[in-house]
């Protein structure tokens, strides 16, 4: 499938399979896709994109490059306690681009949606002089009122996040640069958790009504609690002790400590960070436990007394950490 067919034979080749079956998106032969929701729902909407040399490399598998764009959509979705939908795609390539790169790329779109049960609502392919963009619309449904927002926090709540925090930073450098002396098994489950993040779905659809606030981690653990207090007007205290780190980062760490920071600074790891009164938290954990995720209580909700509200670490001695604030893209 050498060369490069027309944009309108790329649309029929290779997105409207991604669209078959799902009625909303009227065999893409229409100029718009229709959804229609019972009206005790919501639609939930969120756009992510991915710029060749800014998000990605060029050169990066496009099965890969298309279940990263589906699932980080699909963990917005997740923090805002909804259901996934369906989504739409619009990817600008460059002439060069040919038809076996949109053939991959549709391959792992189609290996996802599947698994996620979603579909392709509408879709375009242009040309661009620039570099690709590929960009994702994801819809996702909630019943009414019970999305989770960012403002919910409350003074004394804890702060729990899902999973293991750093591995998407740890396995950037890994991907980009490797790690000497870390075994093999552990570069590779910590580059799968940079390349191949897992969107908490089913936990992030158990907590309305039991989350106060949430949101999931794109720019590092404290970067986004960061958000959340923000929009909360509080502060939160985490234990830098208690933040879980898998064993794959500890065995980074105990290389070279400096990794350490990295790990908490965090990033790509499309974990939920999440807010909730101490008395919810048994319940928290008994529907993680129905998710297969594990959740830890890191920190809790502090009132800001009059100052700007902020996250804030704290490592074993009290001391106040720096250097943890957030999370920069290459
Ligand atoms: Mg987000």
């Amino acid at each position: 499938m050498a060369g490069r067919s027309s944009e309108f034979d790329r649309i029929d080749s290779f997105l409207k399979p991604l669209a078959a079956g799902f009625q909303g998106a009227l065999g893409l032969v229409d100029d718009a896709g229709v959804l229609t929701l019972p009206a005790s729902e919501s639609l939930v909407v969120t756009t992510d994109a991915m710029v060749e040399g800014v998000h990605y490399l060029a050169g990066e598998p496009p099965e890969r490059l298309a279940r990263k764009l589906l699932r980080v959509n699909l963990s917005d979705l997740a923090a805002m306690g909804a259901a996934p939908y369906c989504y739409t795609l619009t990817l600008a390539l460059p002439p060069a681009v040919e038809d076996d790169w949109l053939a991959a790329f549709v391959s792992g779109l189609a290996n996802d949606q599947a698994a996620f049960g979603v579909h392709l609502l509408g879709g375009d392919s242009v040309s661009t002089p620039g570099p690709p963009v590929l960009s994702m619309t994801a819809f996702g449904r909630v019943d009414n009122g019970r999305m989770v927002l960012r403002s919910g926090a409350q003074p004394s709540d804890a702060v729990l996040v899902s999973g293991t925090v750093g591995d998407g930073a740890l396995g950037l450098q890994v991907a980009r640069d490797g790690v000497p002396g870390l075994d093999n098994a552990h570069s590779r489950f910590l580059a799968g958790r940079y390349h191949q993040p897992d969107p908490r779905i089913c936990l992030g659809r158990a907590l309305p009504g039991l989350a106060t606030a949430a949101a999931d981690l794109s720019d590092g653990l404290m970067g986004d609690l960061g958000h959340i207090c923000r929009a909360s007007g509080v502060s939160a205290v985490v234990d830098a002790d208690r933040v879980p780190l898998s064993a794959a980062a500890l065995s980074m760490i105990a290389l070279e400590p400096r990794w350490r920071k990295v790990a908490l600074a965090g990033g790509d790891d499309y974990e939920l960070v999440f807010t909730a009164p101490r008395d919810a938290v048994a319940a928290i954990r008994a529907a993680a436990a129905e998710c297969a995720v594990q959740v830890t209580v890191v920190g809790r909700i502090v009132e800001a007394e009059g100052r700007s509200p902020e996250a804030r670490m704290v490592d074993a001695d009290g001391t106040i950490m720096n250097g943890v604030a957030g999370w920069q893209h290459f």
